[in-house]
């Protein structure tokens, strides 16, 4: 057989996009482990996702990611689902497979690959999740998917909050209910894993928290948070002041991003060299693996 100068193509769609780093660390685990892959950042506005899914069949793409705006919109151009995706209604990453596109939402399994390595399992547990956006859906369906007994759910917005729960309800066996959030939002004390998925603490507003009543945190709560820059969070600080276990966000995007590669390769993904790839840039090389992922 010739040599093959064609490398297999995977990216990410989205908009905006230039400041998103998945693709260093894909291309350093793709280095990492000898393969021709490439992982292209490409901007894709609203509108032009029908067309850019076409071209990653006819481009023979192995696969891509979806971000801001496009995780809803293109389930109407995939020929199947995963069961998570299709309850959560958004995708993350397809896979083509000879021009049929799988897709799948990766963001909560990732979300419990950080549990499980943590030695935390959400089957049987009283779980409360802040907000009711994409990150919580994620969070919320693989939990109840997994065997949670009970999730509440917080949210500012009533309506976004209790169309959650009522997909959780009418789609898995969890019961899921609603706390509205208008104040600072007390933890209630049965709860196993208390996690933030707002956006709240993201970079730069570091210096902010969500608002709940921090006493209510108990000391054997496991308290979780999506927010991966910082990933010592102020939320997690907080936590941590009442001995609760505590587990950052970066863990959650390094797994998704790792499952995204092992589902794209068939290889497994290195999840050390994932970590230390990100850690770097985001300028957090003081962190220990063991503090971050
Ligand atoms: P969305 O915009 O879909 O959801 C954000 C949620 O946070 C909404 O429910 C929003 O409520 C709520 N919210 C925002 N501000 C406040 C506030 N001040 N007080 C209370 N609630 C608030 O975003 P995503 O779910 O996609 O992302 C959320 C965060 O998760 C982001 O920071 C993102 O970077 C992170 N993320 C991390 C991942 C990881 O792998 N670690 C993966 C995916 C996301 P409302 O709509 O009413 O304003």
């Amino acid at each position: 057989m010739g040599k093959n100068y064609r490398s297999e193509l995977v990216g990410a769609f989205g908009c905006p996009i230039d400041e998103n780093p998945t693709g260093v660390m894909e291309e350093a685990a793709f280095a990492a482990k000898g393969l021709d892959f490439r992982y292209l950042t490409i901007l894709v506005e609203k509108g032009d996702l029908k067309e850019a899914m076409e071209g990653i069949v006819a481009m023979n793409f192995r696969g891509i990611n979806l971000t801001i705006p496009h995780k809803v919109e293109v389930l109407k151009y995939l020929d199947e689902l995963s069961e998570a995706a299709e309850i959560i209604g958004a995708v993350n990453m397809v896979v083509n497979n000879e021009g049929k596109l799988w897709g799948d939402n990766t963001d909560g399994k990732g979300f419990m690959k950080s549990l499980t390595d943590a030695g935390v399992s959400p089957k049987g547990k009283n779980i409360m999740v802040l907000g009711a956006g994409g990150a919580s859906r994620a969070i919320s369906v693989e939990c109840a998917l997994q065997g949670a007994k009970k999730i509440t759910i917080a949210n500012i917005d009533r309506e976004q909050g209790q169309e959650l729960v009522s997909m959780l309800n009418e789609r898995t066996e969890t019961e899921a209910v609603f706390a509205m959030w208008n104040h600072p939002v007390e933890v209630p004390s049965d709860t196993h894993i208390l996690s933030n998925a707002t956006s709240v603490g993201l970079y730069p507003n570091v210096d902010q928290k969500p608002d709940i009543d921090y006493e209510s945190i108990l000391s054997d709560m496991v308290v979780t948070d999506v927010i991966f820059n910082d990933p010592n969070s102020l939320f997690l600080q907080e936590a941590e002041k009442r001995g609760a276990k505590t587990i950052n966000g970066l863990g959650m995007l390094v797994n998704q991003g790792a499952l995204n590669f092992t589902l794209w390769t068939g290889v497994e993904a290195p999840v050390d060299v994932m970590v230390d790839t990100l850690k770097k840039e985001f300028g957090l090389e003081q962190y220990s693996n063991e503090k971050t992922a």
